[in-house]
């Protein structure tokens, strides 16, 4: 089936998104359409008979703040959402990660519901939100739940949402102030998905880790966090041996395979690499980010 068969609707609140999607099982939500119609595109693939955009469902778009909740709507455009100013100024990592995501064109269409959906192993805004324990909220005409983002993945391509849900939000507690985050990614060339992605966020009681929280992209089957690196790295200081031993913790945990981006060797290799660069950041208290390309 060619995409002038489908049929397209833009329904205006989510009601009405959702009483379609119950109603008609085969539809499939539709947000920027940057993964969905690629897909769609490739040999032998379909589109479904029905699509349900989710970009005139104005409750999808906004971005807010209530206390220290941070909502984002799974279908605002990754534009807006590095620009909102909280955004901008307490959460470096995910806006370092949508820096890097794609090119200009595509971050003004693509979402962030889009990004964590579509459950590339790759998506680069997944590992800054895992550091900071978000969440996702899905409804369907019956109801509401939250899932931890942690638990969303279930692996390339799968995810925990069911055939008659949608996600609505992407939600978070903003971290302390005095949190550092870091994002470290590198991919073979520009407008590429990484070879390799690694987020942090610490919150340091002078020189020690109070708490530690890292995560892995692109080196496993699912975007992942490292749990064994952020035990070993709480309560400890930031010297040379435990970064060392978080170095070799990470290339333990992760399970990176061989494709046509990259060797599974270099990107163990790399993301040993990160984590160290991104510790040593954190004891020289300079916020990391170093996006690459
Ligand atoms: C040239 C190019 C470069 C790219 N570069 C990168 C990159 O560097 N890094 C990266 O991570 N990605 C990259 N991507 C992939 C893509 O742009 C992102 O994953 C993007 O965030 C997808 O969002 P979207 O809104 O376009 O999703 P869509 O294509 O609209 O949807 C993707 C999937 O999620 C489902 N879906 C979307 N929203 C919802 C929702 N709210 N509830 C339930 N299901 C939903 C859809 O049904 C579909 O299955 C690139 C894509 C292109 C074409």
């Amino acid at each position: 089936m060619s995409a002038t068969q489908s049929e397209y609707l833009r329904p205006k609140d989510l009601r009405a998104a959702l009483e379609h999607k119950a109603a008609t099982p085969d539809a499939r939500f539709i947000a920027g359409g940057t993964d969905l119609l690629v897909h769609a595109r490739r040999p032998g693939a379909t589109l479904p008979q029905s699509l349900i955009s989710l970009r005139a469902v104005a409750e999808l778009n906004e971005v807010t703040v209530v206390g220290a909740t941070l909502r984002i709507g799974a279908a605002a455009p990754l534009t807006e959402v590095a620009r909102h100013p909280v955004i901008a100024e307490r959460l470096p990592a995910l806006v370092a990660s949508i820096d890097v995501l794609g090119s200009r064109q595509i971050r003004n269409v693509a979402t962030l519901g889009g990004n964590l959906c579509n459950a590339s192993p790759a998506a680069d805004t997944a590992p800054p939100l895992l550091v900071h324990d978000a969440r996702v909220e899905l409804q369907h005409v019956g109801g509401r739940r939250e899932v931890p983002l942690v638990e969303f993945f279930r692996g390339p391509g799968e995810t925990a949402i069911e055939a008659n849900e949608v996600m609505t939000a992407v939600l978070l507690e903003l971290p302390p102030p005095n949190a550092e985050a870091a994002f470290e990614r590198k991919g073979r060339v520009r407008m590429d998905l990484a070879i390799a992605i690694v987020a942090g966020l610490f919150e340091l009681d002078g020189s020690v880790v109070r708490r530690a929280r890292v995560a892995a992209g692109a080196v496993a089957p699912l975007p992942l966090r490292l749990t064994e690196v952020e035990e070993r790295l709480t309560g400890s200081e930031l010297d040379d041996d435990v970064i060392a031993e978080a170095r070799r913790l990470t290339t333990e945990a992760i399970s990176p395979i061989s494709d046509l981006r990259s060797s599974a060797d270099y990107r163990r290799h790399l993301t040993g690499v990160f984590v160290e660069r991104m510790l040593h950041g954190v004891a020289g208290s300079s916020v990391t980010g170093r996006p690459g390309a």
